[in-house]
This record gives structure tokens, sequence and C-alpha cells, in this order.
């Protein structure tokens, strides 16, 4: 049976169940965590806190969580670990990877490809084993195994940072088959960058790879050329209502890519966290919808009524996200 690393161990892939592809359980500025922790509060209460919202959303049947968390976005494996062992009826899945949208982290500045024209040799990158460590070896000393990898291109476009994340993504992605996940900006029509570096330069199949916040958009004709190269799309950010994505707009994307025959390529999530600190607590408390049971409550119940089928919804909660993990063969 084909199996899957998560925060408690292998699971195999034919449990995974409904599958949320990009939901954080924190996210997290860690030197400003350090410093200035007022907010934050006690700890106790934010574990507290995480464990009853994860709880809350297995409790309407989702079985799994897929937490694209990463160098950047504040991963720290023990505070999960510790989460998770209190929701053995929630699957987490975490990633490795590095996010930014413009440079490269300091600690990376003056490292391997950095030094290649000073000295005139290649360097190779260190993130690239860092990632496959994570994912062979395990995360840190926690013995959990990163199951997947991640980076970032947003309307910047492909930096000169992102670039060089972006190819230590597909060498680890390569060599250990471990399938990724892109955050993009649909709207400047990152995918096609995606395209071009990682999977026309390095090789990657676009089947491997799902394209993040692709329904930010509406536009179902680019959708679909993205989804017509293989791959898959992440419609993950139900609940965030911001100017055009209203509610409306996010379902009804979902509904025309399913009339146009794309179910077996998109995959649902709310790209929510149980304490994110990018963002005002104030305007948080507005976004009522943004949460782990937005889908199950809402959007599913609407997908329904405007003509997807049963099948579709099991396909873009379920079988896709299996076929993700179990597409993880090394090339
Ligand atoms: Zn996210």
């Amino acid at each position: 049976m084909p199996s899957v690393e998560t925060v408690n161990g292998p699971v195999d892939t034919a449990d995974l169940g409904r599958t949320y592809m990009h939901e954080h359980v924190f996210v997290l500025t860690p030197e400003v965590q350090m410093n200035y922790p007022e907010e934050w509060g006690r700890e106790e209460d934010r574990v507290a806190d995480a464990v009853a919202k994860l709880k809350a959303a297995a409790a309407q049947g989702t079985k799994t969580f897929v937490d694209p968390t990463v160098i950047g976005l504040g991963r720290y494996i023990p505070r999960i670990q510790q989460i998770a062992k209190q929701v053995p009826e929630l699957n987490l899945i975490v990633a490795t990877g590095c996010y930014t949208y413009d440079h490269v982290p300091f600690f990376f500045h003056f490292r391997g490809p950095a030094l290649s024209e000073a000295i005139g040799v290649d360097v190779p990158d260190p993130m690239v084993d860092m990632f496959i460590r994570d994912i062979t070896e395990g995360i840190a000393d926690t013995g959990v195994k990163a199951a997947f990898l991640k980076c970032a291109i947003d309307e910047y476009g492909m930096t000169k940072g992102v670039r060089r994340i972006m190819r230590a993504v597909g060498q680890a992605h390569r060599a250990t088959g471990a399938p990724i996940t892109v955050h993009t900006h649909p709207g400047n029509h990152t995918g096609m960058e995606v395209k071009k570096l990682l999977c026309d330069e390095g090789g990657v199949d676009p089947t491997r790879v799902v394209l993040g916040h692709s329904g930010d958009s509406t536009d179902a004709d680019h959708l679909s050329m993205l989804a017509d190269f293989g791959f898959i799309l992440g419609m993950d950010r139900f609940g965030v209502h911001v100017g055009d994505s209203t509610f409306e707009a996010r379902c009804d994307i979902v509904v025309e890519m399913c009339r146009r025959g794309y179910a077996d390529r998109m995959v649902l999530s709310h790209d929510a966290a149980c304490y994110i600190d990018w963002i005002d607590p104030n305007i948080i408390a507005v976004m009522d919808k943004w949460n782990y049971l937005h889908i199950a409550d809402d959007v599913v119940p609407y997908l329904q009524e405007h003509g997807v089928t049963p099948d579709q919804i099991d396909a873009m909660l379920v079988g896709n996200p299996r076929r993700y993990f179990e597409n993880t063969k090394a090339y």
C-alpha cells in the first residue's frame, strides 16, 4: 500500500479521506514573536485553541490537512507535534521548502550559488540538501518527515531569490519524488513562469505540482490552459473575501471549471490558520468565513446547487489529493 508521512507517522494514502490541500496551523514571524510575544499570549492557550479548531474540522468529516508552512512562514514542528498528538483523528501533512516573494532569507545570502560567481566554480545550493533531509530523514530531531515541497512566486515575478528557491525545490523534488505546491499569483499569470522554470528547464512533471491560489482568478481560459499542461489548480482560499474575490466568485470559477471537465485537476482548501501574525487581528475578526469549516458548511452545498456532481466533489476533495501523494517516484 502506498503511504504518506504525517506528523503522527505514515498513513496509507487510501485512508487520507477528505483532504484540504492548503491549510496552515500557524503562520508566524518567529523573530517578532520572540521579542514581542504579547499578542500571541500564553503558549498553552494557543495550543488548546488550535486543538479545538482542528477537532471541529475533523468533526465535519475532514480527515487530512496539508500544511505548506515552511521557512519564511514560521514552521516549528515541535509545537505542531504537540497539537497533532491531541487530534489523532486528523492527519497533518507537513512541508519543506522556502517562502519568499523576492529575496532568499539572509541565512542563504552568502552560501551556495551566491558564491559561485566570486570563486568561479558552481557551488551547490545548501537548500537542496536541507529539503531532501527533511523529506528522507525528518525535520530537525522531531522524527517528523516532510511529504511535499513548497515555494512561492508572487506579483514581483521570477526574481533572483524566487528563481533560486524554485530551482532548489525542483532538484529536491526530482531526488525524492515528493510533490510540489507553489504559491502563485494568477492575476500576473505566474503559472506560466512556473511552467518555464520548474518544468521546461527543471524537468518537473506538471502533474506533480499544485499551483496554489489559482482560485484567486476567475479567468477560466487561463486556468484551463494551466490544467491542460497537467498542473493541479489550488482553489484554496475559500473564505478570503477581498475585493472581487467574493464567495460567489470563488465558487463560480470552480463550477465553470467542473463544467469544462477539469474536476480531476482541482483541489479545495481555505489557506486558513488557527493564528496568523501577518494580519491585524481586527481584520481577521471581520473575515468571519475564513476558517476551516467554510467549505463543508457553505462551499460544497453551493457547488452542488450549481451542478457540480458528488463524483466531482469527491475528485477534488479525495481522489486528486490521494493521487498527488501517490505520484512520488524520483526521476
Ligand atoms: Zn498559505
